[in-house]
C-alpha cells in the first residue's frame, strides 16, 4: 500500500466564484439494491471501474491536504459495497477530516450501524419518504421497508454525532405523510429534512412554503433558525426550524436557490470529479491516479477543475433536466 502525504498543498480550495471548498462527497458506488423512480432509471445496471478502497483514501487524502475537513460517502447505496468497513476506517483516519458522514437508505443498518461508528462514521444521513408498505414499494420499486426501520432504530441507538431523515416529498404521493414522518423522526431523536423533487426522474415537486404551511395546519409551531454562515463546514442547503419535540429542515433547490454557500465538491464512483451536482465531469481522478500522478498533479487538476465550477445549478432551466446524470451516479 502506497503511503499517504499529509502536508498541506496550500489551502485554501476555491473555486471561480472565490467560494473555499470544505466538503467532499465521494459516491462510493453507483448501484443499488433499490430502484426510486425519482432517482434511477428501472434498467440502470451500474459502471464497472469503481475505485478501490486504497484509491479513495487517495483521492480524499489530496482533498484534505487541499483543506477538504468534511467527507461524506454517498451512492448508490454506500452500504452495499462489501469494503465499506474498510473504506471508511482509512477515510476516518486521515489527518485533517474532522466529519465522516453516510448518506444511505437503512436497508442494511442493522448489522452495519454499530461497525459503521466503531470505524470513526460520526453523522447517518437516512432516507426515508414513507412510512405505508404499499407506497414504500411503488417509491423504491424493490425495498423492503420493514429492514429500513430496523436499520434506523438500530442507527439510533448508536451515539451518533448526528442523524438525519431525508424525505424527498412528491405530490400525490407522499405529501400527506408529511407531518407523521415529523413525529416519526422526533420520536427518535433524529432530525426530519424535506426536500424538493429535483429533476432527475418522476415524480411532481411539492413547494417548501405549502409544506410549512401544512405543518403549522397539523398544529405544529415552527420558529426559523438563524442561517449558518455559507463558508462555515457544517453549513449545508437545508434551512431549519424548530419545533417543541426538535428540528425540521427543509432543502429547497427549486424555490430558493441554495449555490451561494456552496462549499461542496463531489467525486463519482468511477472517480470524475464534479465541481457541481448540475453539470458535467470536470477531471478525471481516477485516469490519473492510474497513470502514477502525484498529489501535487492531482491537487492541479482539482484546482483547474473548481475554476470552472458554474456559479450554480440550473434544475429550473426548460430543458436541463434530459442532460443530468441519473441521480445515482452522482450521489446527491
Ligand atoms: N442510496 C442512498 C440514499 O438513498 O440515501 C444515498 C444516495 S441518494 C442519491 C442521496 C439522496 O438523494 C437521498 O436522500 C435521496 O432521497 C436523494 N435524491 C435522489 N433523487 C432525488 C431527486 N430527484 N430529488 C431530490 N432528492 C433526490
Ligand atoms: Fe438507491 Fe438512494 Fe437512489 Fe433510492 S435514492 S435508488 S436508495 S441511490
Amino acid at each position: 500500500m502506497t503511503e499517504l502525504q499529509t502536508t498541506p498543498l496550500a489551502p485554501p480550495l476555491r473555486d471561480a466564484q472565490g467560494r473555499v471548498m470544505t466538503y467532499l462527497r465521494l459516491s462510493v458506488t453507483d448501484r443499488c439494491n433499490f430502484r426510486c423512480a425519482y432517482c434511477s432509471p428501472a434498467s440502470w445496471g451500474g459502471r464497472k471501474d469503481l475505485l478501490t478502497a486504497e484509491e479513495f483514501a487517495r483521492i480524499a487524502s489530496v482533498f484534505a491536504r487541499l483543506g477538504i475537513r468534511r467527507v461524506r460517502l454517498t451512492g448508490g447505496e454506500p452500504l452495499i459495497r462489501p469494503d465499506i468497513l474498510d473504506i471508511a476506517q482509512r477515510l476516518a483516519a486521515l489527518p485533517g477530516v474532522a466529519h465522516l458522514a453516510i448518506t444511505s437508505n437503512a436497508s442494511r443498518l442493522e448489522t452495519l450501524a454499530l461497525p459503521l461508528r466503531e470505524a470513526g462514521v460520526s453523522q447517518l444521513n437516512l432516507s426515508l419518504d414513507t412510512l405505508e408498505t404499499s407506497t414504500f414499494r411503488s417509491i423504491s420499486r424493490q425495498g423492503d421497508l420493514d429492514a429500513v426501520l430496523r436499520g434506523i432504530d438500530a442507527a439510533a441507538h448508536m451515539g451518533f454525532a448526528s442523524l438525519k431523515l431525508n424525505v424527498v416529498v412528491m405530490r400525490g404521493v407522499n405529501d400527506s405523510e408529511v407531518p407523521a414522518l415529523v413525529a416519526y423522526a422526533h420520536a427518535r431523536g433524529i432530525t426530519p429534512r424535506f426536500i424538493e423533487l429535483m429533476p432527475f426522474g418522476q415524480g411532481t415537486p411539492v413547494p417548501t412554503a405549502e409544506l410549512l404551511e401544512r405543518l403549522q395546519e397539523a398544529g405544529l409551531s415552527l420558529t426559523p433558525e438563524p442561517e449558518e454562515p455559507g463558508t462555515s463546514d457544517t453549513a449545508g442547503p437545508a434551512r431549519y426550524w424548530r419545533t417543541d419535540a426538535g428540528r425540521v429542515g427543509f432543502i429547497s433547490p427549486l424555490t430558493r436557490n441554495f449555490c451561494g454557500g456552496c462549499n461542496r465538491v463531489r467525486v463519482a464512483s468511477n472517480g470524475d470529479l464534479r465541481s457541481c451536482l448540475g453539470g458535467r465531469a470536470q477531471a478525471p481522478l481516477h485516469q490519473l491516479i492510474r497513470g502514477g500522478a502525484s498529489d501535487e498533479e492531482l491537487a492541479l487538476a482539482v484546482r483547474r477543475a473548481l475554476g470552472d465550477k458554474p456559479e450554480g445549478h440550473r434544475f429550473t432551466d426548460a430543458g436541463n433536466g434530459a442532460t443530468l446524470l441519473p441521480m445515482m451516479g452522482i450521489g446527491g
